[in-house]
């Protein structure tokens, strides 16, 4: 985090999740580490877990994230919050690395989150420490006293043997990072949990990691938004104000933020882009509508993760649109593929992607059909998109166009012509308009495409080629045939 010179910065705690293969033991230990960190007359308080809670550990603070497990760190990672600013990695002395051990150590690289590592069930006859060793640094983690950096600790999360040891390398690793915040600069922080409480309304659990927090202050995320009510931190008690790295429950937030999301104090209110004026209140237009032939904009979303794709769907959702409806007909993640652009064509559907790419084969096929992509990383640009109705008003696109240079029989409807392709490709089977000087005369359907006198499935510019085409418009010499996408 970039930081003014002129801020007064202050030492913040760490922040630290466990990552690690399943049942290697990262739900002990967080349960083993709050059980012996919070005073008992404090934990009674607990009445449930807010996904987070803080330690005391010689006299210094520590956060723990206490959603184990790779879903919920990389859920935040995915929306490009990181939540984590170290991390413990659990490996199970009997078993060694194992695939998920594997994912969370390029997860590790990947974020450049600063950890520990954690070699759990010492206590288990069949412990073996050097084999795990080994193996990590064959995985390229690179040890204290095996040649690198990465602080490590044996431990039993079950009889705690090692834990105290593991938690001041914490501490040290934290001092190493010299995490700070400012008194001074806009609150911000990650989104750790989101409830619906019946009786309390929207629940959001964050972590602060730079700024303060007090009762009042407006807050906001990329899709939800409020001021702050009450504010409560991890056992149960309301307080007036926060610091970071401090894990607190948010009341008053009037729409669930996501998991993972970051906020931030007071700035966009998210009413004004969801809602822009209307010139007629919703009822009208309901009614209205009613006479008009529904006018649907289908739609495919792709976004870079299932959370950004809740986001992406809830906000795209929200936007009100006078004379369209939009209708989704695929969402999914990952990057934009032929596949999509396939749906796309068939559906005329629109894809929009948040954060992801166009995969090359598919941006050539999309411009062969003309398929409209809307790809960005910020939400508010395919808002914005959205909301001027621009992709509904876009042109159609010419995919082809052939200038007739002969016609032979026009005894029916089914003409034989001969022409040109000059632009884009044309093909077997599709209905093209006919175009005489600047007037549309009609369409007709492409009913027998050959080139060389061999049928054909498609001509490509600069190309001749004859076809036997079925219209109620007489074709003349010198007409363009044109292959246009719809909208
Ligand atoms: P997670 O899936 O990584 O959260 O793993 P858990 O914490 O649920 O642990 C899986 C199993 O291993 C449980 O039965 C734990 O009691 C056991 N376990 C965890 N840590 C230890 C340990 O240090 N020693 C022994 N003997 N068992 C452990």
């Amino acid at each position: 985090m970039k930081k003014k010179q002129a801020e007064k910065l202050s030492p913040r705690p760490p922040i630290v999740v466990i990552l690690g293969h399943v049942d290697h033991g990262k739900t002990t230990l967080l349960d083993y580490i709050r059980k012996t960190n919070v005073a008992a007359k404090e934990a009674g308080g607990i009445t449930q877990s807010i996904g987070a809670y803080e330690i005391e550990h010689t006299g210094k603070k520590i956060t723990f994230v206490d959603t184990p497990g790779h879903e919920a760190f990389n859920k935040m990672r995915e929306r490009g919050a990181n939540v984590a600013d170290l991390a413990i990695l659990v490996v199970a002395a009997e078993e060694g690395l194992k695939p998920q051990t594997k994912e969370s150590i390029d997860i590790l690289n990947k974020t450049k989150t600063p950890f520990v590592v954690a070699i759990n069930k010492i206590d288990k006859p069949a412990a073996n420490i050097d084999k795990v060793i080994n193996d990590l640094l064959e995985a390229g983690v690179l040890l204290e006293k095996y040649g690198g950096h990465i602080p490590w600790q044996g431990i039993s999360a079950k009889t705690g043997e090692g834990v105290n040891e593991l938690l001041d390398l914490i501490l040290l690793v934290g001092e190493m990072e010299s995490l700070t915040y400012s008194f001074d600069v806009q609150a911000k922080g990650i989104i750790i949990e989101s409830k619906l409480d019946p009786k309390r309304g929207a629940t959001a659990a964050i972590v602060l990691k730079d700024g303060t927090l007090k009762i009042g202050d407006q807050i906001a995320t990329q899709t939800a938004f409020g001021k702050i009510k009450t504010l409560e931190n991890f056992l149960g008690k309301r307080v007036d104000e926060i610091l970071p790295s401090s894990p607190v429950l948010i009341l008053g937030f009037e729409t669930m933020p996501q998991i993972g999301e970051e906020f931030w104090a007071g700035g966009i209110n998210i009413v004004e882009i969801k809602t822009p004026p209307l010139e007629a209140p919703p009822e009208r237009i309901a009614v209205q509508e009613e006479g008009l032939k529904e006018n649907y904009i289908n739609l495919i979303i792709k976004a870079d993760s299932a959370g950004s794709l809740e986001a992406l769907r809830s906000i795209i959702e929200a936007i009100p649109l006078k004379d369209q409806k939009m209708k989704f007909l695929e969402a999914s993640v990952g990057d934009i593929t032929d596949g999509d652009i396939g749906l796309a064509q068939a559906s005329k559907a629109v894809i929009i992607g948040f954060k992801v790419k166009v995969q090359k084969a598919a941006q050539e096929f999309a411009r062969i059909h003309n398929v409209k992509i809307v790809t960005s990383d910020i939400i508010y640009e395919i808002v914005k998109i959205l909301e001027e109705g621009s992709i509904a008003k876009m042109p159609p696109t010419i995919l082809g166009e052939l200038e007739v240079l002969a016609v032979f029989n026009q005894k029916t409807k089914k003409q034989i012509i001969g022409g040109k392709v000059i632009s884009g490709v044309i093909k077997a089977n599709s209905r093209l308009k006919v175009k005489r000087g600047d007037g549309d005369l009609g369409t007709g359907k492409i009913l027998n495409l050959q080139q060389q006198k061999q049928d054909a499935k498609e001509i490509k510019a600069d190309n001749e080629c004859g076809m036997l085409f079925e219209s109620d418009t007489k074709i003349n010499v010198g007409d363009h045939l044109v292959h246009e996408s719809q909208n």
